[in-house]
């Protein structure tokens, strides 16, 4: 039997989304994505005052239907459960966007235990506490969505990001794991409960900014020619990425179409990982 799609833009006008480390980067492209569907949006991340109120004043202007805001640290688990404890206090959460991460890039050897630390702990750990404090209400509403900004560091390695990698690898694994264990919750018209992973290649943020300085110091201080350095060495499409288009295709997840479209890596790579 044929079903009624929702226009896009009114898509997730029921629906209530978190997204974390979302004050700024991939994770506000997602959540204005969000946001232009009509969905609730919870921000959430580490940022001031005045970041804040401008990653809310874009989400409102983009068309959520209401904003929240929430600053924890998510190396810390017991912050993490009770931010959810207070959210599910206010009402169910559709979708989860696990989007904060860190990067640091050092040889193995040189790569101190505390960065390791923190790097599991956030690009890890935390995703791990999200889901499992949100997937079983998903279960019972027979809707929900998880998607896990992963990498392209999930799918394949580089030199100098052990633990990164490390963090992105296990991210595709836990995705997997949630995928199957939520296979069967609803059905194609409830829209079930799917779990993926996206993989971006180089996306035009701040946490890139440290890897492209190195490569405009080797080229005399041309951004330019530094930005084309760091793009022709991996991603073949020598284009950067824009966070708003990590947010198309995390909206694109959230249709009830995409309900058989569970435990995916999706590459956003520029061809990347095709090599
Ligand atoms: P970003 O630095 O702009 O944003 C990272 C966000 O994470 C920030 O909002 C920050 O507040 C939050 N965060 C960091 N530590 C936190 C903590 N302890 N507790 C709570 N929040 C914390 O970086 P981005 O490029 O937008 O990265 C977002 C995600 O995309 C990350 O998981 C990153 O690994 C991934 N990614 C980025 C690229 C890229 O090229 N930029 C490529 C592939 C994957």
């Amino acid at each position: 039997m044929e079903r009624s799609i929702p226009k896009m833009n009114q898509q997730l006008a029921d629906k209530r989304a978190i997204v974390t480390g979302s004050f700024q980067g991939i994770g506000l492209g997602i959540a204005t994505a969000l946001a232009s569907a009509g969905a609730d949006i919870v921000l959430h991340g580490l940022a001031t005052p005045d970041v804040i109120e401008t990653a809310e004043a874009t989400v409102l202007a983009a068309g959520a239907s209401s904003v929240q805001s929430y600053v924890t640290d998510l190396r810390n688990s017991s912050e993490t459960e009770e931010l959810i404890e207070n959210l599910l206090k206010m009402g169910p959460i559709d979708i989860l966007v696990n989007n904060a991460g860190i990067q640091h890039t050092a040889p193995l050897e040189e790569m101190s235990r505390q960065k390791w630390n923190d790097i599991i702990a956030i690009n890890l750990s935390s995703y791990f506490d999200t889901m499992r404090l949100l997937l079983p209400q998903m279960r019972e509403r027979e809707f929900g969505r998880v998607i896990n900004i992963a990498s392209v560091h999930g799918l394949v390695a580089s030199v100098n990001k052990a633990p990164y990698v490390a963090a992105k690898h296990g991210v595709i694994g836990l995705t997997k794991v949630a995928a199957l264990e939520y296979a069967d919750a609803g059905d194609a018209q409830s829209g079930g409960v799917t779990v993926n992973a996206i993989c971006p290649g180089w996306v035009s943020t701040t946490l890139i900014e440290p890897q492209i300085q190195l490569r405009v110091e080797k080229h005399g201080g041309d951004r330019v020619a530094g930005v084309a350095d760091l793009l022709g060495e991996k991603q073949p499409s020598k284009r950067l990425s824009a966070a708003s288009e990590i947010g198309e295709l995390a909206l694109w997840l959230c249709n009830p179409a995409a309900h058989n479209l569970t435990g995916s890596a999706i590459p956003i790579d520029g061809g990347w990982t095709a090599q």
